[in-house]
């Protein structure tokens, strides 16, 4: 398993997924939000092309709200299990973002970047080789 080439699956296992491409960026996002999506200190994402991204089984559920930037950020989940999966955003057409802990083997990933870095929880390590952002990047 490479990052060429990668699957996962929801907690349960209704929903799972493939991804034939190469994440365009991995990044790890201390922002609010993604803290109570997730129910952990922090959000860790590689992002594809959506159309790289194979979705089988139940279809996810959605919920959208606004981004402090005012775009509109969409959350897509298991409804039976509640695993959070993808998210994207619609001031980056095509782009999902796929959640790291729902990849079936995810040893490649390498986050480049760290978002948010000012909301980072103080036990929270940050690598300070990586680019930080204080808020959204983009
Ligand atoms: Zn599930
Ligand atoms: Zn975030």
């Amino acid at each position: 398993m490479s990052n060429q080439h990668f699957s996962g699956r929801c907690l349960c296992g209704a929903i799972q997924f493939k991804v034939a491409a190469k994440p365009l960026r991995e990044v790890n996002c201390h922002c609010d939000n993604c803290r109570r999506a997730t129910g952990s200190p922090y959000g860790a994402l590689a992002f594809v092309p959506e159309e790289a991204l194979t979705v089988n089984g139940e279809t996810p559920g959605s919920y959208s709200h606004s981004s402090d930037r005012g775009s509109e950020m969409e959350k897509l989940f298991c409804t039976k299990c509640g695993s959070q999966l993808f998210t994207r955003n619609n001031a980056r057409v095509g782009m999902m973002g796929v959640r790291i802990g729902v990849i079936d083997d995810a040893s490649w990933f390498k986050p480049t970047v760290n978002v948010y870095r000012s909301r980072a929880l103080p036990s929270t390590p940050i690598d300070g080789e990586i680019n930080s952002f204080e808020k959204m990047s983009g």
